[in-house]
């Protein structure tokens, strides 16, 4: 893969993408309802992303702006109260975007996640086959954090960390964060007004984070700033995923960074699949053995999915998702991979067709043992 060099490259290039909106940009300040005609702007890019072939997932703030307005309380409220607008702000929220996306042909797909829907691999098996059911079904995830049970312990805190981790969870290529910055700058340019703006920056050295010192802080409605901005971009790039920084505070921002307007690129250096495929191999404690039959070993090789069928022996106590080891009849070591079911499920369709997986586990469910983009093999 080559690398993109500009902004309006990686946007041209890129397959799955998430669009982060900040509370600033979906909330009018004066009357304190959603912006809905820059939100119809925004929408009109998100169809034409559509339309060049690239999958949008959308990540937007402003459940909480939205329900304080709506309620008529200030900034200063107590959490629960926070919590209270939230659940008033996010249905308001789902209403604009459906407003600016429906008359364009697309539909609004709400998902609100908590931070354990990302760390612990069961749920966030279960968030990512949703995702991408409805990316199939070509509907537009809208994702936010679910902030009317989340309180602080539980909580992602700022929505350019849960942008970053929907990014990694649905291993898009590309994360931009609409900001009200155009970008990185040597300084806060508000204030010094020879800071220089980087409009690629290849890896994050303590310099370059350095650099977002907590300036360009957002106005006052959202949390996020550009350190935040930059931790987003951490977690994206080491999950194969590039970042833009782009102004949102014109209409249609993403024709206007296909344009050519000033925006900041930080690349990733692995494609998602590979950096995901590193993390199996090189992060996960594997929980479990599958031995398999010769036929499996080498359809393996041919890059298949491992099926039931070629299962002989199941080892260990595994959940779905957790990280078991394959090895062929001899024992040598095939590689290893996220298991699709629990060990005692497993157990049970081990040697069976993948036609009689449902009617044994009594569900619907992946039907392999381990998915081949859940595999890892040894070289
Ligand atoms: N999830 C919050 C909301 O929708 C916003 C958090 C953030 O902007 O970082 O109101």
């Amino acid at each position: 893969m080559t690398r993109p060099a500009s902004a309006a490259e990686a946007l041209k290039s890129a397959r799955r993408v998430v669009v982060k909106i900040g509370s600033s940009l979906v909330v009018e300040a004066d009357s304190r309802g959603p912006a809905l005609g820059w939100m119809a702007s925004l929408a009109e890019d998100i169809a034409s992303l559509r339309t060049g072939g690239r999958q949008v997932i959308l990540v937007s703030s402003g459940a909480v702006a939205l329900g304080r307005g709506r309620l008529g309380l200030e900034k200063n409220a107590r959490l629960d109260e926070k919590q209270a607008a939230a659940a008033v702000g996010q249905s308001l929220l789902m209403q604009a975007w459906e407003q600016a996306l429906t008359p364009r042909g697309m539909t609004p797909a709400q998902v609100l996640l908590t931070r354990d829907d990302t760390e612990r691999r069961r749920r966030w098996l279960n968030a990512r086959a949703t995702i991408e059911a409805l990316l199939k079904l070509s509907a537009v995830p809208i994702v936010n954090e679910n902030d009317t049970v989340a309180t602080e312990e539980i909580r992602y805190g700022d929505n350019d960390r849960l942008a970053a981790r929907a990014a990694q969870l649905a291993r898009a290529d590309l994360l931009i964060l609409l900001s009200d910055v155009d970008g990185l700058y040597t300084d806060d340019p508000r204030r010094n007004a020879s800071a220089r703006h980087l409009p690629v920056v290849d890896t994050l050295t303590p310099e370059v984070l350095a650099m977002a010192g907590g300036a360009n802080t957002e106005a006052d409605v959202g949390t996020g700033g550009m350190a935040t901005k930059l931790e987003a971009a951490r977690i994206a790039r080491s999950a194969g995923c590039a970042t833009l920084i782009v102004s949102g505070l014109t209409t249609r921002p993403l024709a206007a960074v296909a344009a050519g307007a000033r925006a900041t690129l930080i690349t990733a250096p692995a494609t998602p699949l590979q950096a995901y495929k590193s993390w199996i191999a090189g992060s996960l404690e594997p929980a479990g053995v599958l031995t398999v039959d010769d036929g499996a070993a080498e359809a393996l090789g041919a890059g298949r999915s491992l099926l039931a069928s070629g299962v002989r022996r199941v080892e260990g106590r595994f959940d779905r998702g957790d990280c078991v080891r394959v090895t062929g009849e001899t024992g040598q070591s095939l590689g290893v991979g996220l298991a699709a079911y629990a060990a005692d499920e497993m157990e049970r369709i081990r040697g069976r067709h993948s036609g009689e997986i449902e009617a044994i586990v009594g569900y619907k469910g992946p039907g392999v043992a381990i998915h081949r983009d859940d595999l890892v093999l040894t070289s």
